[in-house]
């Protein structure tokens, strides 16, 4: 690319360019201004939204220089106000935001049609700040962005109106939108078609303009959520779940758009609520999607009363086609949303674009750093999926998945679907060696471990091949597997998040089930489905009781974390590797994996953590006098008897050259120093046993325990493990 040669224009030449700098830090603006003089450029600063207009009237800059994030109106707010003036100065965005979220805004200014030269991230670089406004200088305005053809312009507010009224005119066609990860269907987004006996289909984005432009599209929403609530309500039923034998669609959600125009209304919200209750329809299986601009239209407060009330009320917000749009970070804390949904444009780049790309996951970061749920729609290929997998992005739509689908013909393709999808898991599972294997400790410990943290008689991995529910591993459980259809599990994979069953008497989906009636008598399920590395579900992790049994959020929560150190374990290979050769323990990364896995996970659960150590000094002179075979066996004797300590011992593994070390989670203190004690003996008893290495080697005990905090890691838990031995 040829070097664009610098210009070089005096502050009293005519021709000057302007620049007017708009940043709520003066020194920050000082400096542009300062570096901009010495460019030639004509300048000033404001540091106020009511200032900058009057200057940007008074002044008619070439190039505006704006900050992005100013405490009363942020620069996004001022991009769309600039859009609104038909501005046609160059503009420069500068922030300290990431630069990820800089370059989305960016791009979501282009799309209103906004000059936009480039962005400068603070602390900015001179170099940077001189060579875009020489792009400035040098660059010619970019033709504004395609917007929608305006066809079928012969449509009239009559010809709309007339349809609203004739139910078989306004129709309803459903897209599903499915977990990235496991490829489950985690519900649908309603959009409206128009069939018209005069236009045809006519296109939403036409008819639906047309409605906002007449005050139609209030009554317009009420056709539209009417029919798809009914629809929901339809499928959710107990009748639909046992036809296809599957309880799925009785837990998705269902996305409505709503207008700009309508979030001032009140009475339409207070409609959509009540009609939901009519239907027996949780206020939380809806998500109501705005797009970025509705959030600013109208009356602010009482958009923003109703938009609180409806998540009080608890429906879900979604932010629409972010990305393209008006808003900003500002807005999306502001207002309280629970999902934001990557505008298509974005998407459908991204397996070939690596700007779009960088754009999606910066909005997927800012999602997840939010704590919102992230959707990217327009998903057209499996890249794509494959892409949003790996960046966390949560929920995905698009035609990969489906395209939007009728009503009648919903049932079919969700049956088909799973039909393929059942074939899959399948094909993964039998890839594995978790059918009827034999029981393995690297899973055993972590049964009992949620045996004990939830106090349940019972508590498993179970497997699911095509017929058989095999336990892979079980606690307080003698059987290898039962049929498929007694189940539990066999239902709780369907979804990805735990099934939790009270109390199993009342729940028609098992009160008939043998395991409930006799043999078990089970009461209490919880299970949380498990899935390999390529998102499909072997089966699940569960608790059970024979006692009816309330589960609450944070129970659920630590369930789920729980069945993720199996998930670690899952997708682990089982390799030689794994094992020490020397001594048959768990080898070191191994076993250093495993116990990040246990150490994040007593983080999140705010659970305890002790670490119990031995360490074998001497052992480099018993090796030269005796050979390393019994150095070796020194290490299977202690390993044996850390596992064997008590029922509560959790994983053991080698750590370092002369190290053992065995973690315990969340054990009383008492129990832990009977632990201790027991260790002790058991030692003193090896010395005594063991004359010749007893005269070389020292087997020396430690013990480290606390809740972790924050600041500490593993590592250093570790070591403070060995600072007194014993
Ligand atoms: P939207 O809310 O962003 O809906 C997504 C649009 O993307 C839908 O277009 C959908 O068919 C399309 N789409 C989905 N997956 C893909 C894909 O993989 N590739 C491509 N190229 N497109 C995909 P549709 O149905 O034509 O709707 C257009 C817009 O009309 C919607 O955009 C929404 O803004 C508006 N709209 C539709 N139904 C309603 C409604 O009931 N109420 C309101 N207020 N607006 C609606
Ligand atoms: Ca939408
Ligand atoms: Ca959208």
């Amino acid at each position: 690319m040829e070097k664009k040669s610098k210009v070089t224009l005096k502050n009293t030449d005519k021709n000057a360019k302007k620049l007017l700098v708009f940043d709520d830090e003066p020194m920050v603006a000082k400096t542009i201004s300062e570096v901009a003089s010495r460019e030639g450029f004509l300048t000033e600063l404001t540091h106020n939204a009511v200032d900058f207009f009057l200057k940007l009237d008074s002044f008619r800059p070439d190039v505006i220089i704006l900050d992005l994030i100013m405490p009363e109106m942020d620069g996004i707010e001022v991009l769309t106000k600039l859009e609104k003036m038909n501005c046609t100065s160059s503009i420069i965005i500068s922030s300290g935001v990431d630069i990820k979220v800089l370059s989305a805004a960016a791009e979501s200014a282009r799309d209103l049609n906004l000059h936009i030269i480039g962005t400068l991230e603070k602390p900015f670089s001179f170099k940077k700040l001189s060579e875009l406004l020489n792009e400035s200088v040098n660059s010619t305005i970019k033709p504004a962005r395609q917007s929608i053809p305006n066809q079928n312009s012969n449509i009239t507010s009559g010809d709309l109106s007339a349809a609203i009224n004739d139910p078989k005119q306004i129709k309803v066609v459903y897209q599903p939108k499915i977990f990235c990860r496991t490829g489950t269907l985690a519900g649908f987004e309603a959009l409206a078609r128009w069939h018209s006996p005069k236009f045809g289909i006519v296109n939403p984005y036409i008819f639906i303009q047309i409605a906002e432009q007449n005050d139609l599209i209030d009554e317009l929403t009420k056709v539209i959520i009417g029919k798809s609530l009914d629809w929901l309500a339809g499928i959710s039923t107990e009748r639909v779940a046992e036809l296809i034998d599957n309880h799925q669609l009785q837990n998705i959600k269902l996305s409505l758009n709503i207008s700009a125009k309508s979030l001032g209304n009140t009475e339409l919200f207070d409609w959509v609520y009540e009609y939901c209750k009519s239907k027996n329809i949780a206020p939380d299986r809806l998500v109501l999607e705005l797009t970025e601009s509705s959030a600013m239209q109208g009356d602010l407060t009482t958009s923003l009363n109703n938009l609180t009330r409806l998540r009080i009320r608890g429906f879900h917000l979604s932010i629409d086609d972010f990305g393209t749009g008006f808003s900003s970070m500002v807005q999306l804390v502001r207002l309280p949303f629970s999902e934001i949904k990557v505008d298509k444009s974005f998407v459908m780049e991204s397996a070939t674009s690596t700007e779009s790309k960088k754009i999606v996951k910066s909005i997927v970061d800012l999602g997840i750093s939010l704590g919102l749920n992230t959707t990217a729609e327009g998903v057209e290929n499996q890249l794509t999926l494959d892409f949003l997998n790996s960046i966390g992005c949560e929920l995905a739509q698009g035609y990969f998945i489906s395209p939007p689908i009728y009503d009648f013909k919903i049932i079919d393709w969700f049956k088909n679907r799973e039909v393929k999808r059942e074939k899959a898991r399948l094909i993964s599972l039998h890839n594995t060696n978790l059918i009827g294997s034999e029981p393995e400790e690297r899973f055993d410990r972590i049964t009992r471990l949620a045996k004990r943290l939830f106090d349940t008689p019972i508590a498993l991995i179970t497997v699911l091949d095509e017929s058989k529910q095999w336990f892979k591993s079980k606690q307080g459980f003698d059987l290898k597997y039962t049929s498929r259809t007694q189940a539990f599990c066999n239902k709780a994979i369907q979804s990805d998040s735990a099934l939790i069953v009270h109390d199993a008497t009342k729940d028609p989906k098992f009160s008939k089930n043998p395991l409930v009636l006799a043999e078990l008598k089970i009461r209490f399920y919880a299970g949380q489905p498990l899935s390999l590395p390529d998102g499909n579900k072997i089966g699940t992790l569960c608790i059970i009781d024979n006692k009816p049994r309330e589960f609450n959020t944070q129970e659920i929560k630590k369930l789920k974390q729980i069945a993720k150190l199996v998930e670690h374990e899952l997708a682990i290979p089982t390799d030689l590797n794994s094992i020490d050769f020397q001594t048959g323990l768990l080898s070191r990364d191994i076993f250093r994996a495993h116990a990040e896995a246990a150490f994040k996970l007593c983080k999140s659960l705010n659970l305890s953590l002790v670490i119990f150590s031995i360490q074998i000094s001497g052992l480099d002179d018993l090796n030269k006098t005796h050979g390393n075979e019994i150095g070796n066996k020194i290490f299977k004797d202690f390993a044996e008897i850390l596992q064997n300590l008590s029922p509560n011992t959790d994983l053991v593994g080698r750590y370092r050259n002369s190290r053992i070390l065995m973690q315990i989670i969340s054990l009383d203190f008492l129990t832990i120093s009977e632990m201790l004690n027991n260790l002790k003996e058991q030692r003193d008893l090896w010395l005594l046993n063991h004359p010749i290495e007893a005269s070389v080697v020292r087997p020396r005990i430690g013990v480290c325990g606390r809740a972790p905090d924050d600041e500490e890691t593993l590592e250093h838990f570790i070591e403070a493990s060995f600072l007194h031995p014993m």
